[in-house]
């Protein structure tokens, strides 16, 4: 099986490629290599004899129409976007681009393709678009998002997001072509870029900073490890009926104060303060992001039943995993760490 996968050099589209390498596909990495992009996350795959790699940009449609002739793709995996919430409140305008018209570009090229392939290839293609539990809003203290819940996008993130979600499903009922859709729930694991919470509580605890926390810090994430969630997709794409949406969540709904605590309890255990204090002490609250979603919680009964699905990375082992991970890979981190622990996302009076 042949993967297009856009955003491969990012953190999930990187778990991704390993994943379907170790199925025995092959897969060609579309990848602008943006600030997010880091090469590096695709070391271990580089030399795979069915890995390929073309920098460029998902908005740029001649060079789309040439992946598809050129490497004849069984199916596409679209990940590429940008994603940070705090970077979508500074400076909408990207977002808007590359998640919602580059999402139109690709599907318009995807259609293309898919409308010359044989009959059979035409049946098993799949475009599968990955998206967020973010679009459907915040939740209160009770219930969980599922496939039938309504759309209620609030920030510029999950706005673009959205948008894109009902271009893919638009693609799907107007054209026929064959799409597939995730909602998954907050991601963590090795690769992420360190602007995200968990990177960005370790390596400023690693340089003696402060461990910011939004708000109170009682807003509830539901936490998936990245290699639970590469396996989620990859089964979407072997398996899923066109049309089909699934919710992937971990079951694992913690606050963020509860995941910097884990955090800090590993860094205590594998890197202790040399003052002796614990690195809890470093946590501190601080002015809320703008919007600021309550709570999220995934309901992924549909994808268990369908599919076979479950995580099977519990949040406290896979918190002790991605801690471990970033103390041991230094090489990777250092070169794109840069500013991105500073904070962003706050709106000046
Ligand atoms: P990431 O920011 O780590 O990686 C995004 C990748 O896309 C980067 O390699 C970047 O270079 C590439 N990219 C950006 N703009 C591009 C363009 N115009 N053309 C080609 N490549 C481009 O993101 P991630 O966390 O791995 O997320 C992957 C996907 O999963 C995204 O679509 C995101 O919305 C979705 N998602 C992420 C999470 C999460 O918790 N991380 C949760 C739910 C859904």
């Amino acid at each position: 099986m042949r993967t297009l996968l856009t955003g491969g050099a990012g953190f999930i589209g990187s778990a991704l490629v390993r994943e379907l390498l170790a199925r025995g596909g092959e897969v060609l990495v579309i990848d602008k290599l943006t600030y997010a992009g880091v090469e590096a996350s695709l070391d271990e795959v580089a030399a795979h004899p069915g890995f390929r790699f073309l920098k460029a940009d998902i908005c740029d449609a001649p060079a789309m129409a040439a992946a598809f002739r050129d490497f004849r793709p069984d199916r596409v995996a679209h990940l590429a976007a940008e994603t940070h919430v705090d970077r979508s409140i500074d400076g909408p305008a990207v977002f808007i681009q590359t998640n919602v018209v580059g999402t139109q570009v690709l599907l318009d090229q995807a259609l293309a393709y898919w409308r010359g392939l044989e009959s059979r290839a035409r049946a098993a293609f799949r475009f599968l678009h990955v998206s967020t539990d973010e679009v459907f809003g915040s939740l209160g203290a009770e219930g969980r998002f599922d496939e039938t819940t309504p759309y209620d996008p609030r920030s510029p993130y999950s706005a673009s997001k959205a948008a894109s979600d009902h271009l893919v499903r638009a693609w799907g009922q107007t054209f026929g072509l064959p799409v597939v859709i995730s909602n998954c729930s907050n991601n963590y694991g090795p690769r992420q870029f360190p602007e995200k919470l968990i990177p960005t509580l370790i390596l400023r605890a690693l340089s003696g900073q402060s461990l910011p926390i939004y708000g109170d810090g009682l807003q509830v994430r539901d936490w998936l490890f990245v290699e639970d969630h590469a396996r989620a997709l990859a089964l979407m794409l072997e398996a899923a009926e066109p049309g089909r949406t699934y919710c992937v969540g971990g079951d694992a709904e913690r606050t963020n104060l509860q995941v910097a605590g884990m955090v800090c309890g590993a860094l205590d255990d594998l890197r202790p303060r040399d003052d002796g204090a614990p690195h809890r002490s470093a946590i501190r609250l601080v002015e809320d992001r703008p919007g600021h979603d309550r709570r999220y919680a995934v309901d992924s009964a549909a994808i268990r039943r369908d599919l076979g699905w479950r995580p099977h990375v519990s949040v406290e082992s896979g918190v002790a995993r991605t801690v471990a991970w970033y103390l041991q890979n230094e090489g990777w981190w250092s070169p794109v760490v840069a500013d991105s622990l500073e904070r962003r996302g706050l709106i000046k009076a």
